[in-house]
């Protein structure tokens, strides 16, 4: 649910969002509401590269996009027969629905991805299609830096997925890089609380969290979650349901 095949919105169209975040400089780029961008993570970090704001919105991150060298694809590039047929049985109702509760063997959820380099940098970047039948206009956690997304050396670097507005509620990202601040909490401690936080909110969804020691937290609260790391030594795991690393 990120880019080609993101979900459609209450109108039949799909719109999306994207953020990126440096943990090294606390600089960020995010990207909400666009359309037609074949990479929207691109375009966030022309966002954090080349202009002096961090979130651009709707028309106007189109029209940088067209003025930074960005893809686009007409709308058949991104139309997905599943995503389109989701968005049938919901269409008319004013209810949104994230994917990752729906099928089981079919939770494919917003692409979000942390990273640490060999020199403890750390970054986190976050796409996503938002939820099926979400309003014209809705933008969720995702572009939301410290909702969705956020990375900073001294803590950690987060990348979330689930029903948005409890992650902007909670402020989810932020929370698990604050509990490790100012509580002094381990990555896995801190990453576990900020999801049972989300839960007592009543939000739905899961995390992936690196601090600048290499270690790897992965919670959710949700049936599935597909998920996977890959170390500097090559070790390496995948999962999609509430298994342990
Ligand atoms: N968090 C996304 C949103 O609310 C949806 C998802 O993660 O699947 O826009």
């Amino acid at each position: 649910n990120a880019g080609r095949g993101s979900v459609f919105n209450a109108e039949g169209q799909q719109e999306m969002d994207a953020s990126i975040m440096c943990g090294k400089t606390l600089a960020a780029g995010a990207v909400a509401g666009i359309h037609n961008v074949k990479n929207p993570i691109r375009l966030a970090h022309k966002v954090l590269a080349h202009s002096d704001h961090v979130l651009l919105a709707g028309e106007g991150a189109i029209q940088f996009a067209k003025q930074h060298d960005i893809t686009f694809e007409e709308n058949e590039y991104f139309y997905n027969k599943y995503r389109f047929e989701q968005w049938k049985k919901l269409q008319g109702s004013t209810k949104s629905q994230l994917d990752h509760s729906e099928e089981k063997d079919k939770y494919f959820g917003t692409v979000g991805a942390v990273a640490l380099d060999q020199n403890g940098h750390l970054a986190a970047g976050t796409s996503t299609g938002g939820m099926t039948n979400k309003k014209f206009g809705r933008i969720g956690d995702s572009p939301i830096i410290g909702a969705g997304n956020y990375a900073n050396d001294k803590t950690c670097a987060v990348s979330c997925t689930g029903t948005g507005e409890y992650f902007m509620r909670g402020v989810t990202a932020y929370d698990v890089s604050c509990l490790m601040e100012y509580k002094g909490l381990s990555l896995v401690e801190a990453a576990k609380q900020a999801i049972q936080k989300l839960t007592q909110l009543g939000g739905q969804g899961g995390l992936i969290a690196l601090d600048a020691q290499g270690n790897i937290a992965m919670p959710l609260n949700c049936p599935g979650m597909y998920r996977g790391f890959r170390q500097g030594d090559g070790r390496g795991f995948v999962g999609i349901f509430g298994e342990e690393k």
